[in-house]
């Protein structure tokens, strides 16, 4: 059987608003609208480009927040604004008589993200989740531990997702549910490229 690798947060999950209401918390007076702010995020626009140029941070200020904004994200009263994306667990369901799932996540906490996958009922149906604590690379983490074929699938939302993907040598897919663009994630050039997981087909 092959393998699937899902990226989680964009990919199988609706983070989102997690991230624009944490960066709403954090900066008060912004009047930013979660269309506004994604609409730059998804432009491959940074928190230091909005920051800088929006607000008119200065660099201190800038590194301030991005240290806090790693420290809160991942808080539970963060968490709970996360949710899966509509048909995924049905999806996942029937996908596994098909394919070994995996979950690859770039998230801090390893607990924290089994604690939430657990809760949307999908540890019986992944193999194993892969979570770098963002101090290892996804693609180290899935070649020191599956045995990889040319015929499966990286599926994520953004660059980084599509160039493991490649750099594994494996099919890659790329969603526009999550954090870019079409235009630019077509510049990392996917095999296939779908609005949602739900819509993507992996016999080509
Ligand atoms: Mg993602």
């Amino acid at each position: 059987m092959e393998n699937i690798f899902f990226d989680l947060d964009g990919t199988l999950i609706e983070s989102r608003p997690r991230l624009y209401q944490l960066f709403q918390n954090m900066i008060p007076s912004s009047k930013l609208s979660f269309d506004e702010y994604w609409t730059y995020k998804r432009n491959k626009i940074s928190h230091k480009e909005i920051l800088q140029n929006v607000f008119s941070y200065s660099l201190e200020d800038i590194s301030k927040f991005e240290k806090e904004w790693l420290e809160r994200i991942e808080l539970p009263e963060w968490l709970v604004l996360d949710t899966p994306f509509e048909g995924i667990s049905d999806y996942l369901n029937k996908l596994k008589y098909t394919y070994k799932i995996f979950i690859v996540t770039s998230r801090q906490s390893e607990k924290r993200a089994l604690e939430q996958i657990d809760q949307f009922g999908w540890l019986d149906v992944v193999k194993k989740v892969f979570v770098t604590g963002q101090t290892q690379e996804k693609h180290d983490l899935i070649k020191n531990g599956v045995t990889i074929h040319s015929k499966d699938w990286f599926v994520g939302d953004t660059g980084k997702d599509i160039q493991t993907g490649k750099r594994l040598g494996i099919n890659t897919a790329a969603v526009l549910t999550g954090f870019l663009n079409e235009k630019k994630l077509l510049e990392y050039k996917p095999d296939i490229i779908e609005r949602e997981v739900i819509k993507l087909n992996f016999n080509k």
